[in-house]
């Protein structure tokens, strides 16, 4: 499996985006799924954790893996959002960005650091690639060690807090 590894600042990232063609021939992206990793915020270790991840997912036998991680200051190009990822064995891969939150977000929500970067990620690609869906891995398998935190209503409190962008509705697809 291939990753490109690469830390961008929001700003790179907003350029990366900006200049991305999307044309028929590539895949149809509908929705945004979050995630967060196993491992808390505390041990994140920016290339290395990259590393860490990518023996994990080949230790599983897969091709693909999530497209981005979100630490406190930076975003993590993982796998190309023009491929299809992985991070679920349930199915919900196609049509999906699949997104890693730094951080194990169980009895928490991500803090302000986090969740900044997260708005403004969500408002880029939400308005890229027309998306209406952003839900939890959580809200597709319950079973996904993926908590019930990070999901709509999280979303929600941060358009209202940071003032972003995002046109989502409830409905999952
Ligand atoms: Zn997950």
């Amino acid at each position: 499996m291939k990753i490109l590894n690469r830390k961008m600042t929001l700003k790179a990232f907003q350029d990366y985006i900006d200049e991305m063609k999307f044309g028929i021939f590539d895949r149809k992206i509908d929705r945004i799924i979050l995630h967060h990793t196993s491992s808390p915020i505390e041990s994140w270790q920016n290339s290395a954790s990259m590393l860490h991840y990518w023996r994990l997912y080949e230790s599983r036998g897969w091709k693909a893996g999530p497209h981005l991680f979100i630490s406190k200051d930076s975003i993590w190009l993982f796998t190309p959002i023009k491929k299809e990822g992985k991070a679920s064995t349930k199915g919900i891969n196609k049509g999906s960005i699949h997104i890693e939150l730094v951080g194990r977000y169980f009895d928490k929500y991500p803090g302000p650091e986090v969740a900044k970067l997260t708005a403004h990620v969500l408002e880029l690609l939400t308005n890229k690639f027309k998306i209406k869906t952003i839900r939890s891995h959580y809200s597709y398998d319950e079973n996904s060690n993926c908590s019930p935190l990070v999901d709509f209503p999280w979303v929600v409190s941060l358009k209202n807090k940071y003032l972003v962008n995002i046109n989502i509705t409830k409905d999952i697809c």
